[in-house]
């Protein structure tokens, strides 16, 4: 368990590329917003309560949307999590929408920042003493309990970074340090840096496991130097036997962190303990680090995710269906992984809206409701394939002529690849139903649903339909 308790206002997880700035003191409109959260938390709670729970919390940095503040016992923080933090955040977000999250941590004899620095260092110097696995802990990221190896769907694209990652687990000699990861953004870096420490903890219980972000590396090498005692911050980095640090890009020109950290990463590859990093781009595109950093991160196994292919997205979706235990057709999951391409975070949020709106509006989902709730995303992701187009692919496929697709032949050889046609253009293109009719020979808007609906039912039961669908498509979408 982790020490720290993230209250989250919304499901938002942020991944700009903003630069950081190297501080995280609140600023005095922070402190002074903190000042009449509390006076508020008074008068809304009583003067009793406000005493035992309320009057402790210690405003400790403001950074990124997420208000830190302290407790002095885990007790405590547990317990304002679960009787007040939702309101304390809510009162928080009132005064200033910026704040996104708030996050109790546990420090020992706290004091508010602005007190006199010898008060800090003391504190500082007694929490860091012994570098025991509880402070480990706290300055470790919380693990996402959704990032295993066993939610991660493997595909070409990132083959070659989940075995990689794998390896690093199984073996028990460091095989590669550090293990470089690089992709772009939502593609999966932080899901495999949890599922190895996941992995890690199960396999080695006695391995020291420390997975943080680069920003937070950076936050807590600040907050050392401003009390003063960096010592026990390196002493602490250099006692762990895996370090994971992602999104390594963040210190990007930040010279004094990227210092702290070159001797960090020096020395723990000295002792032979495993470094795995991720990043946006590799080491040789890393702008504002120094060549010396930059020539030593390459020095072990780099391993790319690559942008998602059509079967990893299909897949990726089909388990998280799996996992949420909805009835969504297949019809439907193609249609994502087809048209949100950009990343899996994306891909991920597409299904869950569709699931959303279905549960609220109490109706199944299907394609039209699909493409209905995404009109915007979708709109962004068009790949303009024409009807002509499907028209033709299909009848090549069937052995058919083009007009067989505009004609009134009803013969089943005919009729149904002629739905084909119909399913596929409703599922590829943004035309109306009505509009869709009108290029098959102008048939009513009606003829065509029903075209749909009828191929969406087959694919389900019908495995030489599925394929058919399959192959066209594929030949369609490149
Ligand atoms: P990154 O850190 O690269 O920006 P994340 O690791 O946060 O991306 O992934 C974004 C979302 O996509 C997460 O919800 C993650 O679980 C999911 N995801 C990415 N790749 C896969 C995969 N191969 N299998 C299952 N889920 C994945
Ligand atoms: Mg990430």
């Amino acid at each position: 368990m982790s020490e720290t308790i993230r209250v989250s206002a919304s499901a938002e997880t942020s991944t700009s590329s903003a630069r950081l700035s190297e501080s995280y003191a609140p600023t005095p409109e922070i402190a002074s917003l903190w000042d009449g959260v509390h006076e508020s938390l008074r008068l809304e709670f009583g003067e009793a309560a406000f005493r035992s729970w309320l009057k402790p919390l210690v405003l400790q940095a403001y950074y990124h949307g997420t208000l830190e503040v302290s407790v002095p016992t885990r007790f405590m923080r547990d317990w304002i999590h679960n009787h007040y933090a939702a309101r304390i955040l809510e009162i928080c977000v009132a005064a200033n929408p910026d704040i996104r999250r708030l996050e109790i941590v546990v420090v020992q004899n706290a004091i508010p920042s602005e007190e006199p620095t010898p008060a800090i260092r003391e504190r500082a110097a007694k929490a860091n003493q012994n570098h025991d696995d509880a402070a480990l802990l706290e300055l470790s990221s919380p693990l996402d309990p959704r990032f295993t190896f066993e939610t991660f769907v493997v595909g070409k694209p990132n083959a070659l970074a989940h075995a990689a990652a794998r390896r690093v687990v199984e073996s028990a000699a460091v095989p590669f340090n550090p293990l470089f990861l690089y992709g772009g953004v939502g593609l999966g870096k932080t899901h495999l840096m949890h599922a190895i420490a996941w992995a890690m903890r199960a396999h080695w219980p006695e391995k020291r496991v420390m997975v943080l972000s680069a920003e937070k590396f950076m936050y807590q090498f600040v907050r050392a130097l401003r009390a003063k005692d960096t010592f026990s911050f390196k002493e602490m980095f250099r006692s762990v036997d895996v370090l994971l640090m992602d999104d390594i890009q963040f210190i990007s020109g930040k010279e004094s962190t990227q210092e702290e950290f070159f001797h960090t990463f020096n020395a723990l590859v000295d002792q032979n303990k495993q470094i795995i990093i991720s990043s946006d781009r590799q080491p040789s595109d890393l702008a504002g680090i120094e060549d010396r950093l930059r020539s030593r991160l390459s020095w072990g196994l780099v391993a790319d995710i690559q942008p998602s292919s059509y079967d990893l997205r299909l897949g990726i979706l089909k388990a998280r269906r799996t996992q949420l235990g909805v009835h969504v057709p297949d019809s439907v999951l193609e249609f994502l992984a087809l048209k949100v391409t950009s990343n899996i975070r994306e891909l991920e949020g597409a299904l869950t809206r569709i699931v959303a709106h279905a549960d609220v509006v109490s109706t199944p989902v299907t394609l039209e409701t699909t493409q209905d709730v995404l009109q915007d995303l979708l709109r962004a992701h068009d790949r303009r394939i024409t009807i002509d187009e499907i028209q033709r692919k299909v009848a090549e496929h069937y052995n058919l002529r083009v007009s067989d697709m505009h004609s009134a032949r009803r013969a089943r050889n005919v009729a149904r690849p002629r739905q084909v046609a119909m399913f596929l253009s409703k599922q590829l293109t943004a035309r109306s139903l009505p509009e869709i009719g009108r290029k098959f020979g102008g048939r009513d808007h009606t003829t065509v649903m029903h075209a749909v609906r009828k191929i969406e039912e087959l694919l389900e039961t019908d495995v030489q339909i599925a394929q058919d669908v399959d192959i066209v498509r594929r030949a369609l979408t490149g």
